[in-house]
């Protein structure tokens, strides 16, 4: 994708494309992945930029709320942010921390409990923690 037509896709989805949140959404959505903000923050200061660490997280944010990714929480202490945002499972591997996607119809739902009462349901997501053989 180039600069404008990031620029583009940030605006479709109601975000100012400030020159910060460009640089930010040139990294991340260049390719299918999963990153933590920590590791998007490796990348960018990898390319040279200067963005700080605050503008970041702001940004993963507010590209969250705006449905530009996916925020994944694996645990309190890990949430990642996907690239892809439409509907898919996913694996964990729990040693390595690597998150992969899982296409939405390898997984089937035999059964959902009933929902509690006035809510409907949003979506289900799965993840399959894995770990190397012994
Ligand atoms: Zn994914």
């Amino acid at each position: 994708m180039s600069r404008s037509e990031i620029a583009a896709k940030l605006r479709e989805h109601g975000v100012l494309p400030t020159p910060q949140r460009l640089e930010v959404a040139e990294v991340l959505l260049d390719r299918p992945q999963h990153l933590s903000a920590e590791q998007l923050l490796e990348k960018l200061r990898a390319n040279g930029s200067r963005v700080s660490k605050a503008t970041v997280y702001n940004t993963l944010n507010l590209f969250g709320e705006r449905g530009l990714v996916r925020e994944l929480t694996i645990d309190p202490s890990r949430k990642f942010y996907d690239s892809t945002t439409h509907a898919h499972h996913h694996f964990f591997h729990v040693e390595t921390g690597r998150l992969s996607d899982i296409p939405h119809e390898q997984i089937e739902i035999m059964g959902l409990p009933e929902l509690p009462a006035g809510t409907e349901q949003e979506s289900v997501e799965v993840l399959i923690r894995i770990r190397d053989k012994q």
